[in-house]
């Protein structure tokens, strides 16, 4: 029991962008099914910057105006912590504690005691892989120490930051956690999501910059379209790298049209984006390139020739697939189809390249 409500708490905390806080303050019958099919939706109290009338922390918290979004894994987590307790707090620490069904006290389970079950349960899950023989299922020692309850909101911001073109399940979870949040949570109030979502992708542009900084530096050339913006925010990065600190820095830095290149490794290539010459979000009005939908033929695409050997790896990885006994004749004659068309994107790279130090338009 102690580890299923730990992972209902790693779900809550990690998928939904809570403060610690505000998941332990969650309580029973906070996540009604909706009227009709649509998206379930939090409702619970806030403690960050709530203040009485004389300015006083207000220890109780508020309950909070805009609902969050729940997406389905979050949904099922709190139906497992609500057959626990099925009333008051879902993290009461009565009920939590061990032996089980002690009267509730009104009081939560502290963050220090969910913090050694954290560590706890990562212990229980790697034993249990081993048991299973599944070695690499074990979770691996953290580099930054113990896990605690504070870092699960931030992994959020980074993820969906920097990986919208990741693997394809997690893209389209992080993708539909952005909108939901921009759509409610991250729309309102200071010190929202919203705020670590900026400094993360200020970052992540801020890496992509100084990569290919020093990649052109070096000597790699770069093509498509859009290779001369490229170069052109490149040469900037050794300007803001390492100084995104607040919230304004990543604002300005994203607001500036000449800095906004993504790296997309899932369609490998780069993203000079400029909103006017977008094909991937012809409808919506956005601010940043939908990396998922990333379309070929459109003019913010530059490839450096770091994409162009990772196409060819993709290539023959697919011609070894396409070779196999194991793969039928369509799918085989698909993998090959797919794997020409990668070598004949390198094949143009490599006619197409040039380099920084070439004179720009
Ligand atoms: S379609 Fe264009 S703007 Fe959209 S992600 Fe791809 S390169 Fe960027």
């Amino acid at each position: 029991m102690r580890h299923l409500s730990v992972a209902c708490f790693i779900v809550l905390a990690y998928l939904t962008g809570l403060r610690p806080g505000e998941v332990m303050g969650l309580e029973s019958g906070c996540c009604p099914e909706p009227p009709s099919p649509s998206r379930h939706l939090i409702y619970g109290r806030v403690f960050k910057g709530v203040h009485d009338q004389d300015g006083n922390h207000y220890s109780a918290g508020q309950v909070r105006e805009v609902p969050w979004v729940a997406i389905p894994p979050v949904v099922a987590a709190i139906r497992v912590l609500e057959r626990l307790t099925p009333q008051g707090l879902l993290f009461d620490s009565a009920v939590h504690a061990i032996p089980r069904g002690r009267i509730s006290t009104g009081q939560v389970v502290g963050f220090e005691a969910m913090h050694n079950r954290i560590e706890g349960f990562i212990e229980w899950a790697s034993d249990l892989a081993l048991g299973l023989d599944r070695p690499h299922e074990v979770i691996p020692d953290d580099p930054f120490g113990a896990l605690g309850v504070a870092r699960f909101r931030r992994s959020l911001a980074w993820h969906i930051a920097r990986r919208p073109g990741g693997l394809v399940a997690l893209a389209i979870q992080y993708g539909h956690m952005r909108t939901s949040m921009s759509a409610g949570y991250a729309a309102r109030g200071r010190g929202g999501i919203h705020e670590l979502l900026d400094i993360e992708a200020a970052g992540a542009t801020a890496s992509t910059l100084a990569t290919l900084h020093d990649d052109l530096a070096a000597g790699t050339g770069i093509s498509g379209p859009a290779a001369r913006r490229a170069i052109h925010a490149a040469a900037q990065a050794p300007t803001f790298v390492g100084s995104i600190r607040t919230h304004r820095q990543a604002r300005d830095i994203l607001a500036n049209p000449a800095l906004t290149v993504y790296d997309n490794p899932h369609s490998l290539l780069m993203c000079v984006y400029n909103r006017d010459r977008a094909l991937c979000h012809r409808r919506d009005v956005t601010d940043a390139p939908s990396l998922d939908r990333c379309q070929p033929s459109c003019a913010n695409i530059a490839r450096t020739d770091r994409h162009a050997d990772e196409l060819l790896q993709r290539a023959q990885t697919l011609e070894k697939q396409a070779a196999s006994e194991a793969v039928p004749g369509p799918l085989a004659d698909r993998l090959t189809r797919r794997a020409g068309h990668l070598r004949s994107l390198a094949d143009r790279h490599n006619h197409d390249r040039i380099n920084s130090q070439e004179p720009t338009a």
